[in-house]
């Protein structure tokens, strides 16, 4: 903890006193990008904060499977270099697929973002997938993973690794990657979900994306939650995706982003990398996990369509 206490105390004074103005820049999507979402105490530097995002992802990679399918990979990183383009994020990112059942997608501080091939295959459009990234890109560019740590007072370097962040469901990583984390440390600031759902929402706005479409992906997985709780219980447990972030994300939209009179909901890629991630990388909910399965290589071709899933156009399809 090496920052001075005074300095410390006269950003906490500025802050209170510019707060309204503040507040008002981030929920003006015109603003993106001149607003410094992510000011507020921080013991972390950039520098520091990249160096430890780095050091997670790295854990990520020795203790999951990633995809390596190219297409899946090149994919996934065009949609979230795009998201981030237009984002307050000032940091380079990374986006890695993790194989897994999670519907969720989390990241770490300096821009390392993960998205299991559960949230993939549970799309149903782009527009959806571009919203659960967004919001993980939100929390990078606020700086909230390292705010809240700063803020529990954890200022010791060597003890954050154990700090993992909870993700697009607010699911903590710790089951889905696992990770020996102690349970104590997965507490989540609900303000900092919140202003993740609300700048995500901005972010897929400007990069030309229906909003709405994060309300769709809300309303399934509340309504999933309800129907099979057994089934993605350990999903949700922990933290609950909820009726009144669904209500909020609703109320933002309105009020926030003017309707357009075009957006982009789905594209013919997004289908095949679906397809794709679907054929070769999820396990089918009945079946047994300790079955030994069968992976095709990218090169056995690509899998055949699959006719009753149509994309869900609201406005009209992407065409470039
Ligand atoms: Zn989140």
């Amino acid at each position: 903890m090496k920052l001075p206490l005074i300095g410390m105390l006269t950003a906490s004074m500025l802050m209170v006193s510019s707060s309204s103005l503040a507040d008002d820049k981030k929920k003006d999507p015109d603003q993106i990008g001149n607003r410094n979402v992510g000011s507020g105490i921080n013991f972390y530097s950039i520098q520091k904060e990249i160096a430890l995002g780095k050091q997670l992802a790295e854990e990520v990679r020795k203790q999951s499977k990633l995809v390596d399918d190219p297409i899946v990979g090149e994919y996934i990183n065009r949609l979230g270099q795009n998201l981030v383009r237009n984002s307050d994020a000032t940091v380079p990112f990374t986006f890695q697929v993790v194989e897994g059942d999670q519907l969720n997608a989390f990241a770490f501080p300096g821009g390392f973002v993960f998205v299991y091939t559960g949230l993939i295959e549970a799309t149903e459009t782009e527009a959806e997938l571009a919203g659960a990234m967004a919001h993980e890109i939100a929390h990078v560019a606020a700086r909230h993973m390292t705010r809240q740590a700063t803020r529990g007072q954890i200022a010791n370097y060597a003890t954050l690794p154990l700090v993992l962040w909870g993700g697009w469901t607010g699911y903590a990583v710790r089951q889905g990657a696992g990770l020996g984390i102690p349970l104590g440390f997965l507490s989540f600031d609900r303000r900092f979900e919140s202003e993740a759902d609300m700048l995500g929402i901005q972010y897929m706005y400007k990069a030309g994306y229906d909003p709405t479409a994060t309300v769709d992906l809300f309303e399934r997985m509340v309504s999933l939650q309800k129907r099979k709780p057994g089934t993605i219980a350990r999903v949700f447990n922990t933290h609950p995706m909820t009726e009144d972030r669904l209500v909020q994300t609703q109320k933002n939209i309105a009020e926030m982003l003017p309707s357009r009179p075009e957006y982009v909901v789905t594209t013919s890629e997004f289908n095949e990398v679906r397809d794709r991630v679907k054929s070769q990388y999820v396990r089918r909910e009945k079946e047994d996990p300790n079955r030994p399965r069968l992976r095709k290589s990218p090169a056995a071709g690509a899998p055949a369509e699959e006719s009753d899933e149509k994309p869900t156009l609201k406005r009209r399809d992407w065409v470039d």
